[in-house]
């Protein structure tokens, strides 16, 4: 084992678990063993509500300004230790080290953001009626969660944890317990940034520990990114107990391709876009609708392919079940008629015989009722659709269930203007692979992929994070007596 067994991390101090139950943790890179993740029980996760608890009333009565300190520091230690941290992440992930730094980098820029809520947060005031003042503030909610999947175990976390405490809120992180090694490390930037202990915690576990953090009495919101059929269980579970939720969920993204569209340009964001991360990116291609010619876009889309290789500019998928699957939904697919014209299954990585990788995958002649056209597949998969017109393809993209993006490649801004307009996503894209928001824009999709209002990221983060008060003063004695008194 290469590390040594991972703990919770509770009051600015790693600490075992109640019971022994642990889960392997195993990289996807080559199979090599690299720890053990705990299984956190409600008493667990008890212990760390109770640390949270205690550090909330300094926390939340430091100002906002003295708050957001700690996220330049800690913003300023991500760039420092980049290097270290994306050796991390891509051990326990499996992505390339290129894309484990943007990972890192993303991560520094969404601390970047939290250092400038001073400048967002500041409430309004007005004077209602003669002498008489109304305000707003906003005001943190208190001990608050957050789950986060596998596919970037540091910037997921990063989505929530600056926002959520430098808006004066005390947080428990549950890590993915396929990837639980990075965010041990975020806990430990965060207290070299000088984070008060308690402020921050950690439990590690599965599905026992997100059911306790959905009930605990304590926990006021949860914010939750994974999959849809899990992000339906905690958005149910946790508003039934009536906490605030923000569940992000799976994708299945639409790229619609006109044939004025340039071909080159297209292909190489096609490909970036379906075999980036391994195509495990909730933004990542999965579908391409090609809109009558577009013959000579897709050859050169299989050239592109082509010169992505496992093991080299193209990273593993998180485990074995997961490679299994993806190469199952290929299999399936072509016994159905679709024609594989690049194809990844089972390919050879030298010296990485034990790691879990799939090659590029093109295949053409997926009919819309295939399971490969419906369903997420999470890997570096493009099933492509063929239609004869923009309102046929428009009309696959918003039969899907699920709406995290979508993008049309075109030269016609009319054309494109329609799309985006039509489009049932959350984030929309002219002739961009991956149309994610940067930063200060906030990110979140639409339909089966986000269940709760808002945006998990950004501005929209605010209203998640704080509530709103509403002050009414009239300390004018001379003020007159209006309607409301
Ligand atoms: P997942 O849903 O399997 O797991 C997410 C979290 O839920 C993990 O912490 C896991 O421990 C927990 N969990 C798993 N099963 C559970 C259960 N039965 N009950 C309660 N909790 C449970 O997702 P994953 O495989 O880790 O991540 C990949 C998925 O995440 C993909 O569907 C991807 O599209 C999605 N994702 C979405 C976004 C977004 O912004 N919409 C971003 C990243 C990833």
């Amino acid at each position: 084992m290469k590390y040594l067994p991972i703990r919770n991390y509770i009051n600015g101090q790693f600490v075992e678990v109640s019971t022994g139950n642990t889960l392997d943790v195993i990289s996807p890179v080559d199979g090599v063993h690299l720890s053990t993740v705990p299984l956190s029980t409600a008493t667990d996760l008890d212990v760390a509500v109770q640390a949270a608890k205690a550090a909330y009333p300094a926390w939340s009565r430091t100002t906002i300004k003295e708050r957001v300190q700690v996220f330049f520091r800690y913003k300023a230690l991500l760039e420092k230790n980049v290097k270290e941290l994306a050796l991390l992440v891509q051990e326990e992930n499996g992505k390339t080290y290129e894309e484990a730094v943007a990972e890192i980098e993303k991560g520094a820029e969404l601390a970047e953001f939290a250092c400038s809520l001073p400048q967002l947060i500041p409430g309004e005031v007005l004077e209602v009626s003669k002498g008489v003042e109304c305000r707003t503030e906003h005001v943190p909610l208190g001990v608050v969660a957050s789950i986060v999947p596998f596919n970037f175990p540091s910037m997921v976390p990063n989505w929530t944890i600056p926002n959520a405490i430098a808006l004066g809120n005390c947080m428990i992180i549950k890590s993915s317990e396929k990837v639980p090694l990075s965010v041990g490390r975020l806990a430990e930037l965060l207290q070299e940034a000088g984070l008060p202990a308690g402020v921050f915690n950690i439990v590690h576990g599965d599905s026992e520990v997100v059911n306790a953090i959905c009930d605990h009495p304590d926990i006021e919101a949860v914010s939750f990114v994974g999959s849809t059929k899990i992000a339906k269980l905690v958005y149910q579970r946790a508003t039934s107990n009536f906490k605030r939720c923000l569940a992000l969920g799976g994708a299945k993204n639409h790229l619609i391709v006109l044939p004025d569209a340039i071909p080159g340009m297209t292909a190489q964001n096609i490909t970036a876009s379906m075999a980036g991360c391994a195509g495990q990116r909730c933004m990542a291609a999965s579908a391409m609708v090609a809109v009558g010619p577009v013959d000579h876009i897709i050859e050169k889309l299989c050239e592109e392919a082509q010169k992505v290789v496992p093991g080299k500019n193209l990273g593993a998928v998180i485990n074995r079940i997961s490679k299994e699957r993806i190469e199952r939904y290929i299999t399936e697919a072509e016994s159905q008629g679709a024609k594989v014209l690049v194809d990844g299954r089972n390919p050879t990585v030298e010296g990485k015989e034990n790691g879990t990788y799939v090659g590029p995958t093109v295949i053409d002649y997926v009919r819309p009722d295939m399971a490969i056209a419906k369903e997420e597949i999470f890997g570096p998969v493009i099933s492509i659709m063929r239609t004869n017109t923009v309102d046929e393809a428009l009309a696959i993209e918003n039969a899907n269930p699920y709406g995290n993006a979508a993008s049309v490649f075109t030269q016609n801004g009319g054309l494109a203007r329609y799309v985006m307009d039509k489009a049932s996503a959350g984030m929309v894209g002219v002739n961009v692979g991956v149309p994610v928001p940067r930063e200060p824009f906030s990110f979140g999709g639409w339909n089966e992929s986000r269940f709760g209002v808002g945006d998990i990221t950004g501005k929209s983060s605010i209203e998640f994070w704080t509530k709103l008060r509403k002050t009414t003063t009239k300390w004018n004695p001379e003020s007159g007596i209006n309607w409301m008194s």
